[in-house]
């Protein structure tokens, strides 16, 4: 008998869909899930990974853990020890110590809500809330949470048990931004006024820019533009990157406040 040898310490992982969020760019990203309950992404699951009966019982359960590649760190490498953002940017510990895409695997690992599961032509289409990735993430595996096991009330948390200082205390919005915020959401059907103050509230801002007083970032097609101010933070200006479409002129903000 032919025996063939096999390298144990590599292994071959297939990417078995990938994640459309409402992030486009890392900038504004939680650092983890569950902070930021409007956050949402939908997961589409490639063939021959997409036929129903592979996700048949999981819409039993509100959460699952979803593994996934930082594909956006991939190409910048690793380092052996990291300076997370909880230790203020000065303090460094082990990158296995710490949840920083910038890992040897660059994997990811995250909780999120499990809101529906829609099945299409394409197959199951997974929709996703509290979520953490980027735009385009490729999903190497989902599993249900299991809180009889997952959940560890009484876990140690180390150096993330300290709580970071500085976010803002109030988020406001100009009338502009508020009256963009409101047609967006009729016409979308996205949260996007109560996702910029959560995501505001939850201070994207790294350490390393704490003095800046103007911020943008973009969430699904919009740029979003604040201002920290004595008292928190003012959203002044919400638009959208490119060319405006039509119902944003021709909508009388009358008509869209039934
Ligand atoms: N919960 C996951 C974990 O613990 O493995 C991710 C934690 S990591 C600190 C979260 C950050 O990873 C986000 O704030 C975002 O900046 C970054 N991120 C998310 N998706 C990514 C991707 N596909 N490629 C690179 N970076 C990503």
């Amino acid at each position: 008998m032919s025996s063939e040898k096999t390298d144990n310490k590599k292994s071959y992982i297939q990417h078995i869909g990938i994640i459309s969020s409402c992030f486009p760019e890392k900038f504004g990203i939680p650092r983890q899930p569950g902070l930021v309950a409007h956050s949402s992404a939908v997961i589409d699951l490639y063939p021959p990974f997409n036929r129903a009966e592979m996700v048949s019982g999981l819409g039993e359960f509100s959460h699952i853990w979803v593994q996934f590649l930082f594909h956006q760190a991939a190409g910048d490498g690793w380092r052996s020890t990291v300076r997370p953002p909880r230790l203020g940017g000065q303090k460094r510990c082990g990158v296995f110590a710490c949840r920083t895409p910038h890992r040897p695997n660059h994997i990811g690992l995250s909780a999120v809500r499990l809101l529906d599961i829609e099945l299409g032509r394409n197959g199951p289409r997974l929709h996703l809330g509290g979520v953490d990735f980027l735009d385009k993430t490729p999903v190497l595996d989902i599993k249900p949470y299991l809180p009889y096991s997952d959940a560890i009330p009484d876990a140690a948390a180390g150096f993330a048990a300290i709580t970071e200082s500085g976010a803002p205390e109030q988020i406001r919005f100009t009338d502009a931004a508020a009256e963009f915020c409101h047609r967006y959401q009729l016409r979308y059907q996205r949260p996007l006024q109560n996702l910029i103050g959560e995501l505001l509230t939850a201070d994207p801002r790294p350490r390393s820019q704490k003095r800046k007083k103007e911020f943008g970032m973009r969430l699904w097609d919009v740029n979003i533009r604040w201002r920290m101010e004595e008292w928190g933070a003012l959203v002044i200006a919400v638009d959208f990157w490119e060319e405006k479409p039509a119902w944003l002129d021709q909508t009388a903000l009358s008509d869209n406040k039934e």
